[in-house]
């Protein structure tokens, strides 16, 4: 089973050249991960395993996001953690919590994606 994300709100989260307006953080324990104008949003369909409160539980279901932060180069971020990888896939989590998995990372193009619906903003 998969559900669909709302890419509505984050529309409002981003400016006019399509970046994070404000700074993004863990949803859990506040770390931060990017500054502002450090992302540029798209609209892509990909399937993330459900949040899990460690990073490394088994994760047996996925829903599907469709809006998330396009980060070019992984020096970008203040903060991130990885979890665990999955094919040519490996999946971003709170650097300090561990929670996850909040995205991934694309280790053929070297990209890293993070759902704009399982960060905070501030
Ligand atoms: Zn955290």
């Amino acid at each position: 089973m998969s559900t669909r994300a709302r890419a509505d709100i984050t529309e409002l989260k981003k400016n006019a050249e399509g970046k994070n307006k404000d700074k993004i953080y863990c949803m859990f324990c506040s770390s931060k991960m990017l500054n502002a104008g450090a992302a540029r949003l798209i609209n892509m369909d990909f399937a993330l395993p459900h949040i899990h409160s460690k990073a490394g539980d088994k994760a047996n279901q996925s829903e599907t996001i469709s809006a998330y932060w396009l980060i070019e180069d992984m020096y970008t971020f203040e903060n991130i953690g990885v979890s665990h990888t999955v094919d040519n896939v490996k999946y971003l989590a709170c650097a300090d919590c561990e929670r996850g998995p909040v995205g991934w990372h694309d280790l053929s193009s070297k990209k890293s994606y993070i759902a704009s619906c399982r960060v905070k903003y501030e």
